[in-house]
């Protein structure tokens, strides 16, 4: 059915305000300097979860989870994500989805079988620094596409940056900020960067940049209707 790298049994975060299953898709085509999950980058490696072991927790969990939320690696490059929605949809819960909008078409197919999308804006809306932050990717017409979709479809989402100081400035998540708001996007967060194991070098000053920046929070707060930082 879809290739599962692992299941988060129980989130409250994942999902804001949900209580939700985590389905890690095996997968990204992506290779974001920051990432967390790189196990989970792989297409050919075959996942820690199976569809049963999924299905089976699922069962197990009605009445005390609220939905299951598709994450990654990248949900949308997984063939059979509409199917299997649909199944977990059957079985009474709601579908959030976590993408980077890699393929509009893909969005295009399950966005109305999802009731949530948190969606991961990665950099400036400028092909040499998407290329940076996502290890290669800089077409980002299709990024700007699929938050159209979402814009479209009258589904709540909500788009966060993970603020890597080794690839963003603070005049970047004003740029992110501007193009966001200029599309219509209400909801925005910002997220603190955690040196993945390799990065020995980022000092935690270095991320909090962002942060103890007033007037930057100043700013995206009198931009987006909902504004909130993580740290
Ligand atoms: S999109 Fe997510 S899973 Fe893919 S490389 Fe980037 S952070 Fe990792």
């Amino acid at each position: 059915m879809i290739n599962i790298g692992d299941i988060e049994k129980f989130s409250i975060v994942d999902w804001p305000s949900k209580i939700s299953v985590v389905v890690f898709l095996q997968g990204c085509p992506w290779r974001c300097p920051f990432c967390y999950n790189q196990s989970l980058q792989d297409f050919k490696t075959q996942g820690n979860a199976s569809w049963d072991n999924l299905l089976h927790l699922l069962e197990h969990r009605k009445g005390v989870i609220d939905a299951v939320v598709f994450s990654g690696g990248e949900p949308l490059m997984q063939q059979n994500l509409a199917q299997a929605m649909d199944i977990v949809k059957e079985m009474g819960f709601e579908v959030g989805l976590h993408t980077g909008g890699y393929d509009p078409q893909a969005l295009e197919k399950v966005i109305f079988k999802v009731s949530w999308v948190g969606f991961d804006i990665k950099a400036p809306f400028d092909a040499a620094k998407y290329k940076t932050a996502t290890g290669g990717f800089g077409d980002v017409e299709k990024i700007k596409q699929s938050i159209k979709i979402l814009l479209q479809s009258g589904v709540h989402f909500e788009c966060r940056t993970t603020c890597d100081p080794r690839i963003l400035e603070i005049n970047d998540i004003y740029q992110i900020a501007d193009t966001l708001a200029d599309f219509g996007v209400t909801e925005y967060y910002i997220q603190k960067y955690r040196p993945i194991p390799s990065d020995t070098t980022t000092q935690e000053s270095d991320c909090d940049k962002f942060f103890k920046d007033e007037k930057l929070i100043a700013y995206l707060q009198s931009k987006f209707q909902i504004f909130e930082t993580r740290k």
